[in-house]
């Protein structure tokens, strides 16, 4: 059966008669919990709730599968178990904090999203960690895993878009003894499934592509390992990072159309950045792994079902940048991306990514790639 098949038939509840299709929100502090707690499947609403135990299948199923080629157990299937968080970053956080003490190694991406990074130096070096960052781009990660505890990677990179071979860093991190958790979020695991790569831990803000209708702040951290599941939930319990069950709900009515945006945002992403390299005139350089010109298109040609909904281009300047966002009228100017509607910014705008001024990141949506591509091009002519 086709992973979207798969996902589509995971959200339907069991067919008992008289029952809605799929899981509705249930809101609850605590529940009744008559006599020995453990006998009751829920207790209190910061340990568990019906709704995320919903969405937390899901995912998991979406996470689970075959460990692929150049996995030493390539072929072999494995069960994933997934946690919902209130966000991304207390997806992030919650991985950091099961995971490291201090004295601890840790080796970050050095273009990693940049609060992942922020959250790690304000913070946990406060608290004795040590970071290490490398590139993304060339595996450099790998050379920098002596001693190390964790490493986290991204790929493709947000925003310049490197990629890095996943099951390959993977092994070496293993074998240095370190354990390796990748941020999943452009790609969602319908896109990419790190688990099956190797990785001890898949990361995602679903708030992004995952539940796509820019409406809503959630994070998952999924895992194959019960241990490290264990320490993962222990954090949220404690920290109380948890996500309320009216945005569980709606998360789990937004995966059942996940199938179909990625597979329309990426084609529609494929289609634009083709066609931005055609437009030297005024486009600098264009970043998409499903380019055959991207450095590491062969190996995210291997390691990703689709390339997602994200590419990034260079202007010539600011103002040529901000020229193209005020002409095109089907872009919406905000940060963030994998919604519904194609939005794009000038990264250079926030500071901390090292990028040109004339730098744009587009996050596809699902409008018709004709009309996309027709405001596009009468944007980029105005800056002739
Ligand atoms: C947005 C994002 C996060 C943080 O997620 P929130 O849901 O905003 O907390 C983490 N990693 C990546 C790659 C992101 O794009």
């Amino acid at each position: 059966m086709h992973d979207s098949t798969k996902i589509l038939r995971s959200t339907l509840t069991r067919a008992v008669a008289g029952e809605p299709l799929h899981p509705s929100p249930v809101f609850a502090a605590p529940f009744h919990t008559p006599g020995d707690p453990n006998e009751s499947p829920f207790t209190y609403g910061r340990m568990s709730n019906p709704t995320w135990i919903a969405l937390e299948q899901i995912i998991g199923q979406m996470e689970s599968g075959v460990f692929a080629d150049g996995h030493a157990n390539a072929g072999k299937s494995y069960r994933a178990k997934a946690l919902v968080f209130a966000s991304g970053m207390a997806a992030c956080a919650s991985v950091f904090g099961a995971v490291l003490k201090p004295g601890d190694v840790v080796v970050l991406p050095a273009n990693c999203y940049f609060a992942a990074r922020a959250l790690m130096q304000e913070y946990f070096v406060k608290m004795g960690v040590v970071v290490r960052l490398a590139p993304t781009a060339d595996n450099a990660q790998g050379e920098c895993l002596e001693g190390a505890k964790l490493l986290w990677i991204e790929s493709p990179s947000n925003p310049l878009m490197e990629v890095c071979d996943i099951t390959a860093l993977c092994e070496r991190a293993h074998k240095a003894g370190a354990l390796v958790a990748v941020d999943n979020t452009s790609s969602t695991p319908l896109g990419l499934r790190a688990l099956a790569l190797g990785a001890d831990f898949a990361v995602a803000s679903d708030t992004k592509s995952m539940s796509g209708h820019s409406d809503i702040i959630l994070g998952h951290v999924a895992v194959r390992d019960l241990e490290l599941r264990q320490q993962v939930e222990q954090w949220r319990t404690l920290m109380g990072g948890i996500l309320g069950p009216m945005e569980a709900w709606l998360a789990l009515r937004s995966i059942e159309t996940l199938p179909l945006r990625l597979e329309r945002s990426s084609f529609n992403a494929q289609r634009i950045a083709e066609y931005l390299t055609t437009r030297t005139d005024v486009v600098h350089k264009v970043l998409y792994a499903g380019l055959p010109t991207h450095p590491g298109h062969a190996i995210a040609a291997r390691q990703m079902h689709y390339f997602g909904a994200i590419l990034s281009f260079t202007l010539a300047d600011r103002a040529a940048a901000e020229a193209f966002l005020a002409k095109a009228k089907l872009i919406t100017e905000a940060t963030s991306f994998g919604g519904t509607c194609t939005c794009a910014e000038r990264r250079a705008r926030w500071g901390g990514d090292d990028v040109p001024e004339g730098f744009i990141r587009l996050s596809t949506g699902l409008e018709h790639i004709d009309d996309l591509l027709a405001d596009i091009g009468q944007a980029l002519d105005s800056l002739g």
